[in-house]
């Protein structure tokens, strides 16, 4: 299976994923990084593109045998959905333990990242001498234990921190100097921590240079099909396209207002489109509704056509009088894809 769909018929909006896609951004992101074992960061249902097609594959025709997801429950469905395929695959739980969960990490046999003194003698208390990562907070101060907590997390007895990690909070704009800042940061803290495979980057970090590579790469949104840095870079092909169907064109004259307290008003003749998209499938419900600059476009008849009038629930109207041809009704149109790029 290639290339399926998250859901399908009827009016409902489809996205489609194309798995060798995924893969050909895996082998490419991790060839940036030779000496490095590239992970694969499959939090939120793999970035919404399915958990279990998406890791599959990556173990399939990819290699991975590394995962990182961000709460147990997901760990737990990723080592059940992967049983007969890489039953070893080691599974980090990014987001680390809590009381109520460790059940669950044993059951799964889930390797929790601890993020704070607290968490590693939670761990500790409960699983000493078990494999853990350790994630020291580089700069980004999000989770991660601060620099000056490390020592003492290093020296719980029973600690036995196999992955030692940090992430990069600039990793989006490489020429920022708090990239470099951070990275020396690493080092200097890594250097305490023993045996402990090293890790730094995720899928931005990964491209930013040798020096960030270390031990292993955690690769998420990169495998996905979107450019850790904005512009696009050529290791990232597109992986997911989101169409949605035309269910009524029409043409209002000049003065026209659309959709709920009419924030559009047509300065000429209009050709409108209105698609079976909405809020309710995630479509920003804040997007601009005048049409003018910052509009969302979205690809109807091959052009670029702007989103206007207030976001629906369910629908979303759509300028199409620059569109070539026709627009009718069973017309699909494309809100991200290959032909957005
Ligand atoms: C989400 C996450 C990743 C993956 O980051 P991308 O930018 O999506 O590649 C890696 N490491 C940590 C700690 C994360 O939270």
């Amino acid at each position: 299976m290639d290339v399926y769909q998250q859901y399908e018929g009827g009016y409902r909006p489809t996205v489609t994923i194309d798995l060798g896609r995924l893969v050909g951004n895996f082998r490419r992101l991790a060839a940036r990084q030779p000496s490095a074992e590239a992970a694969a960061v499959v939090k939120c249902d793999a970035y919404g593109l399915g958990l279990l097609p998406c890791a599959r594959a990556l173990v399939e025709r990819g290699g991975c045998q590394t995962f990182f997801v961000a709460h147990p429950e997901e760990g737990a469905r990723l080592r059940d959905g992967l049983a007969d395929l890489a039953p070893e695959a080691e599974i980090f739980v990014l987001n680390g333990p809590t009381l109520a969960s460790l059940p669950v990490f044993r059951a799964a046999r889930l390797t929790p990242v601890v993020n704070s003194l607290r968490q590693a003698r939670l761990w500790t208390d409960h699983h000493a001498g078990e494999p853990c990562g350790l994630h020291a907070d580089v700069g980004i101060h999000r989770l991660g234990v601060p620099a000056d907590e490390i020592d003492a997390a290093l020296a719980l007895p029973g600690l036995n921190a196999t992955l030692f990690m940090g992430h990069l909070s600039c990793a989006g704009t490489p020429d920022d100097p708090t990239n470099d800042q951070e990275l020396e940061r690493f080092r200097m803290l890594a250097d305490r921590a023993g045996k402990a495979r090293l890790s730094l980057v995720s899928s931005g970090g990964a491209l930013i240079g040798d020096a960030f590579g270390f031990d292993l790469i955690r690769l998420g949104v990169g495998l996905y099909g979107v450019s850790p840095f904005g512009e696009e870079v050529k290791e990232v092909k597109p992986v997911a396209t989101l169409t949605a169907e035309v269910l009524q064109a029409q043409t209002v004259p000049a003065g026209g207002r659309v959709g709920y307290s009419g924030l559009f008003e047509a300065k000429r003749p209009t050709r409108l489109a209105t698609l079976a998209l909405g809020y309710g499938d995630g479509f920003p419900r804040a997007a601009p509704a005048d049409g003018g600059a910052g509009s969302v476009n979205v690809v109807v008849g091959g052009a670029a056509c702007p989103v206007v009038g207030c976001v629906s629930m369910d629908l979303v109207t759509v300028d199409v009088t620059e569109a070539p041809g026709d627009v009718a009704p069973g017309d699909q149109a494309e809100v991200f894809g290959d032909r957005m790029r």
